[in-house]
């Protein structure tokens, strides 16, 4: 946004204005015969609308630029997963998806569904392809695992979130998926965003470990533009300085987009963290922040899991750490679920 400013006002005063309204400011001096200043407001800034700068007294013109991500701007604040509702009021039903980091057999993810589904866990989650740092560990079981994630998910009314890794595994992973989950390192490929938007699904949008949240956003709109139904933004971390947790919760940028953009936001602290520990902590502070619901990562015995056991939630501690969730949410049940 670029105010402009009246020379016979004192643009000094008016810069202190837009500052007192939170805003960060640049200022710019006309060359022409004019000789206006022009504030460029900085992308960080609170959100001030064009009809409040405009009645600053000095303002004499507000341009905007056009958004680069119009459809993500126009996504409702709540959309619709297969019959769930994800997103809107800080009161709403916050949505929990739980699972295993990677699907390991059939009898492991229906184990730990039939766990979930009682206190009150909606989305069922585990990797059937998993994107390793290590080409020796557990790359997952593939197309085998879809179909044993889905059947746990049936036998227990649960859906289903999981990630294709490429676009060669897309079309089996969308039929079994009612959320596509596109991960942190594949959040800047663009021909895979395109290709899981063409399938029309809801995408469950992981941000890139260093992406900005303008880059996070152009990457929903790659996708809503090729024809996926509904973008849900995913905040797990950041690559930061310090490894006492795995990455960097950026909870601000989950606030700014649940309470500013408006948009559906799940939280990962599991990933986020890399400690089981901090699990419940950050839960909560994930939906004071505005998100609307979490992403756990849990296993029945986490000392065996193939990958991620270390900031596994022991299933049996899911169901107090879930009970807080609806706690704090308002919510009198947890048990509510069909
Ligand atoms: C995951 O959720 O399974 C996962 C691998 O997370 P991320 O893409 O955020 O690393
Ligand atoms: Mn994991």
């Amino acid at each position: 946004v670029i105010v402009t400013v009246d020379s016979r006002t004192d643009a000094d005063e008016v810069r202190r204005d837009l500052m007192g309204r939170g805003l960060w400011v640049k200022t710019f001096f006309d060359l022409g015969p004019a000789g206006r200043v022009h504030f460029l407001v900085e992308p960080g800034s609170s959100t001030v609308s064009a009809a409040e700068l405009l009645a600053v007294p000095g303002v004499i013109a507000v341009a905007a630029q056009d958004s680069p991500h119009p459809l993500v701007d126009a996504q409702p604040a709540v959309v619709d997963v297969g019959g769930i509702r994800i997103g809107g009021a800080p009161d709403a039903d916050p949505v929990i998806m739980a699972g295993p980091c990677s699907v390991e057999s059939r009898e492991q993810i229906h184990t730990i569904a039939a766990a979930l589904q009682p206190i009150g866990v909606r989305f069922l989650r585990g990797a059937a392809y998993k994107s390793r740092t290590s080409p020796y560990a557990f790359q997952g079981h593939g197309a085998q695992a879809l179909d044993w994630l889905r059947e746990a998910a049936d036998e227990n009314g649960m859906s289903v979130v999981t990630e294709a890794l490429n676009e060669a595994q897309l079309e089996r992973v969308a039929e079994i998926a009612d959320l596509l989950q596109i991960g942190s390192r594949n959040m800047h490929n663009t021909p895979l965003l395109r290709a899981a938007g063409a399938t029309r699904k809801p995408v469950l949008l992981k941000r890139g470990m260093a992406a900005t949240v303008e880059e996070w956003l152009q990457a929903g709109e790659y996708c809503l533009l090729h024809g996926a139904s509904a973008v849900v933004f995913c905040e797990r971390g950041l690559r930061g300085f310090d490894p006492s947790t795995r990455n960097n919760l950026d909870l601000g940028a989950a606030a700014l987009l649940a309470r500013v953009h408006r948009l559906p936001v799940i939280v990962d602290p599991s990933h986020a963290t890399g400690r089981r520990d901090l699990i419940p902590a950050l839960c909560r502070a994930a939906l004071a922040s505005g998100a609307s619901g979490v992403m756990l990562e849990t296993h029945h015995d986490p000392a065996r899991a193939l990958s991620d056991g270390p900031q596994a939630v022991p299933v049996g501690e899911m169901a107090a750490i879930v009970a807080e969730i609806h706690r704090l949410s308002g919510r009198s049940s947890c048990f509510a679920h069909p």
